[in-house]
């Protein structure tokens, strides 16, 4: 059972000595109480307390990083079953596997995608996460030769497969201070797989295709001193996956077998329904997701899914409040002004670009809330659009004090008159009748 704040603060050292990163150990229990911190940040705790505290706070899925530098990211330390119920924190990576049989170009050609290739969708960028290489030639040379070519090219995150711990530990000599996921422990190579990732601190795959085998994998791994661990559950179908991602995510967090409080692991080449493969992954609990090299098309539905799947719902996606220019707009421009709710920016914009009449957009900080919901809740107010014409230095753009509001923010007009000094002009509340309304109102 998760312990609470004080009975927490109750085993901590009360030593306030600020080395946790803490200001005090209250501050830490709370943050570890919330699953937000590990034990291990305290050097004053001993073993027992260390077993004790570690077990009910850390996260019920263990955090694991893949990677170092800008292009690392991190899986895991999720703490729901449904999204609804609070958020996902930690989309999967998304990971283009190659061979050790493809020519080094063709190698070299797919690192050069997933180095450079990204597409903007409401205001974020969207990239794929790494390359995989499989030593699927059977040679360790081949293998080393193949990580290589990749490592030329990028600094990307890694996934190293191969079953044979001298192969990995060839590769290793090249790329283990990048941190790979190294795959795959099995009963059979486990010893060596945990001195492999102990020597270079790697996460690293575990694979059974039962639950029990992974259980014992994990507390096998344990017991050498690796915990870094992401689970393959060498799923033959998806209904398999689905059936087994599912059981681990609802077991994990349950705590119930804190042996499967890892990310998982999903090659949906093994799949032969590799689309469907990704799209059960994203939404289904698999935390890093290996594929051959997406289509641009693929590629943006795959994206797309994670990106939703991975909003938090509690937070609205927010543009950056600011005044932005809808292309070259003059000192006679109007200004249309309205909130910072990703998904009323990118219609208006998208409204008014094909009116192509140059404008200004000034985008005020509701928080990320729609109009009439800011509105309705007090943050869209006279103060917040006096004070953003101030901010982002409007009169100095245009000739006039004409600001266009959104038609659902007419009950404010008089009072943002007073308040700025600017005459009001409500717009239509449809942003499609945005263009009619310029042509007619704002141009006659
Ligand atoms: S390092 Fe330990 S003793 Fe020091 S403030 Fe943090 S929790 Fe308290």
């Amino acid at each position: 059972m998760a312990l609470k704040a004080l009975d927490i603060y109750k085993i901590l050292p009360k030593k306030n000595c600020k080395e946790c990163g803490d200001p005090t150990c209250l501050t830490f229990a709370m943050k570890l109480a919330g699953g937000k911190a590990d034990v291990d940040l305290c050097p004053y705790l001993d073993d027992n307390a260390k077993s004790v505290l570690g077990a009910t706070t850390r996260p019920p899925i263990r955090r694991v990083k893949i990677g170092v530098g800008e292009r690392s990211f991190a899986v895991g330390e999720e703490f729901v079953l449904y999204r609804h119920e609070k958020t996902f924190y930690h989309p999967p990576g998304i990971i283009f596997k190659v061979s050790d049989r493809q020519t080094p170009e063709e190698i070299t050609q797919v690192t050069v995608r997933v180095r450079d290739e990204s597409f903007t969708r409401v205001g974020t960028m969207l990239r794929y996460n790494g390359i995989a290489i499989e030593n699927a030639s059977g040679s360790k040379e081949s293998f080393a030769r193949a990580v290589a070519t990749v490592e030329e090219s990028a600094d990307l995150p890694l996934v190293l497969i191969s079953t044979d711990p001298e192969a990995l530990a060839l590769a290793l000599v090249q790329v283990g201070t990048y941190k790979p996921l190294i795959h795959a422990a099995t009963p059979d190579n486990y010893k060596a797989m945990c001195a492999l990732a102990k020597k270079h601190g790697c996460p690293m795959v575990i694979r059974s295709d039962t639950l029990d085998g992974l259980v014992s994998l994990a507390k096998a791994c344990a017991a050498e001193g690796v915990q870094n661990l992401v689970i393959d559950v060498c799923a033959a179908t998806l209904g398999a996956f689905l059936l087994q991602s599912t059981a681990i995510r609802q077991l994990a967090i349950t705590r119930n077998v804190p042996e499967l409080g890892y990310p998982v692991y999903l090659d949906t080449t093994r799949t032969g329904m590799q689309d469907a493969a990704m799209a059960l992954g994203i939404v289904k609990y698999a935390s890093v997701i290996l594929t051959d090299p997406l289509s641009p098309e693929q590629a943006k539905a795959a994206l797309t899914l994670r990106q939703n799947i991975y909003t938090d719902p509690q937070k609205p996606i927010q543009m950056n409040p600011g005044l932005y220019r809808i292309g070259t707009p003059q000192k006679d421009a109007p200004v249309l002004m309205t909130v910072n709710f990703s998904l009323t920016f990118f219609t208006l914009e998208g409204y008014l670009e094909s009116t192509r009449i140059p404008c200004f957009m000034l985008i005020v900080d509701t928080e990320g809330l729609s109009v009439l919901t800011a509105v309705a809740a007090g943050k869209l107010n006279e103060f917040l659009v006096r004070d953003s014409l101030k901010k982002f230095g409007v009169e100095n753009e245009v000739s006039h004090k004409n600001l266009i509001i959104p038609g659902y923010a007419a009950p404010l007009s008089g009072r943002i008159e007073e308040a700025t000094g600017w005459k009001v002009l409500v717009g239509p509340r449809d942003a499609a009748e945005i263009g009619e309304y310029l042509y007619t109102e704002w141009k006659k």
